[in-house]
C-alpha cells in the first residue's frame, strides 16, 4: 500500500477493476459455521481468494492467571498466517503485523461479548489464514464473530467487517491483492449492525476527508451484506444441529405454529 508503483491498470476505461468488479462491488463471500468438531465454536470463510478458519474455546479458566479480571472475561485472539498462504513463503510464527491484527480483532470482539457474565475467564479466539489475497483481517474478524456465536457466547450482536480503499484515484470496496499492493489507501472497518457502532477502523495511505467518508460509508454498507451472510450461516448451522438432535429447526417450528 502507498508508494509501490506499477504499470498495471487497476481500473480500465470502462471503470472496471482487475477482476472485473465495479468500484462498489465486493468479492464473493461464503461462510460455514461449526466446521471443527473439537472447538467450542468455529467458522470457515471464503472471501474471494481468501480462505480463513476461526476457532473459539471458552469461556474457560484464564491463563496466564495474572491476566484474570475478577469482573469480566478477557477476549484473547491469535491471528496466524500459514507459511503457504501467500506467494512468497511467510516465515512461520508471530510478527509485528500478526500481533497488531490479533490485538485489533480482540478489541473489536470485546465490544460485543457480554464479558461481565464470565468473570475471571478467558474466551480464546484462533484465526488461521490458509490462503491470503488481501482483506484477511476483515475475513478473520467476520469468521471469529460467527465462531463466537457458534460457541454460544452471549453477544450484543455479530461484528461484520469489510474494507474500502482508494485505487487509481477511485474509492473502491474490498481491495484485492494487487489493489492492496499498488493502491493509494485501505480502510478496514468492523461494524455492529444492531447498535450501529464501528468497532474497528484503520487507515493505511492518504485520503481526503470526502474520500474517507465515502470509503467508510461504502464499507459500512458492505458490512450489512456480510452480516446477512453470517446470519444465514448460523441459521443453517442451527437447523443442521436441531435435525441431528431431533429438535424441530426454525422451519419446522414455523410450520407447527401455522
Ligand atoms: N501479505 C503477504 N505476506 C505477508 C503479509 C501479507 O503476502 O507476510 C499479503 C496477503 O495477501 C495479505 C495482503 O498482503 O492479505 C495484505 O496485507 P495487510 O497487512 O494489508 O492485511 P489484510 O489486508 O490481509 O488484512
Amino acid at each position: 500500500m502507498g508508494g509501490m508503483t506499477t504499470d498495471i491498470k487497476l481500473i480500465d476505461e470502462k471503470g472496471l477493476r482487475l477482476d472485473g468488479r465495479r468500484p462498489d462491488e465486493m468479492r464473493p463471500l461464503r461462510i460455514e459455521a461449526g466446521v471443527l468438531k473439537r472447538a467450542d465454536g468455529s467458522a470457515y470463510v471464503e472471501w474471494g481468494l481468501n480462505k480463513v478458519m476461526a476457532a473459539v474455546y471458552g469461556p474457560r479458566e484464564c491463563h496466564p492467571r495474572h491476566l484474570q479480571n475478577p469482573e469480566r472475561a478477557l477476549v484473547q485472539c491469535i491471528y496466524n498466517m500459514a507459511s503457504f498462504s501467500v506467494d512468497d513463503r511467510k516465515r512461520p510464527g508471530p510478527d509485528r503485523r500478526s500481533h497488531e491484527i490479533s490485538k485489533i480483532i480482540a478489541e473489536a470482539l470485546t465490544h460485543v461479548v457480554f464479558t461481565e457474565y464470565f468473570p475471571r475467564t478467558s474466551i480464546d479466539v484462533y484465526i488461521e489464514v490458509l490462503q491470503a489475497n488481501a482483506g484477511t483481517r476483515c475475513a478473520g474478524l467476520t469468521a471469529a464473530s460467527v465462531a463466537l456465536a457458534d460457541a454460544g457466547v452471549p453477544m450484543r450482536d455479530l461484528v461484520a467487517s469489510c474494507a474500502a480503499g482508494k485505487v487509481a484515484d477511485t474509492v473502491v470496496l474490498d481491495l484485492g491483492k494487487e489493489e492492496d499492493n499498488f493502491g493509494q489507501a485501505d480502510i478496514p472497518v468492523g461494524f455492529v449492525p444492531r447498535t450501529n457502532e464501528i468497532v474497528l477502523l484503520q487507515m493505511d495511505g492518504d485520503l481526503t476527508n470526502d474520500e474517507f467518508t465515502k470509503g467508510v460509508n461504502m464499507a459500512v454498507g458492505a458490512c450489512k451484506k456480510v452480516y446477512e451472510v453470517q446470519r444465514d450461516a448460523l441459521k443453517r448451522r442451527y437447523s443442521a444441529r436441531a435435525a441431528d438432535e431431533g429438535v424441530p429447526g426454525p422451519a419446522e417450528e414455523k410450520r407447527e405454529v401455522a
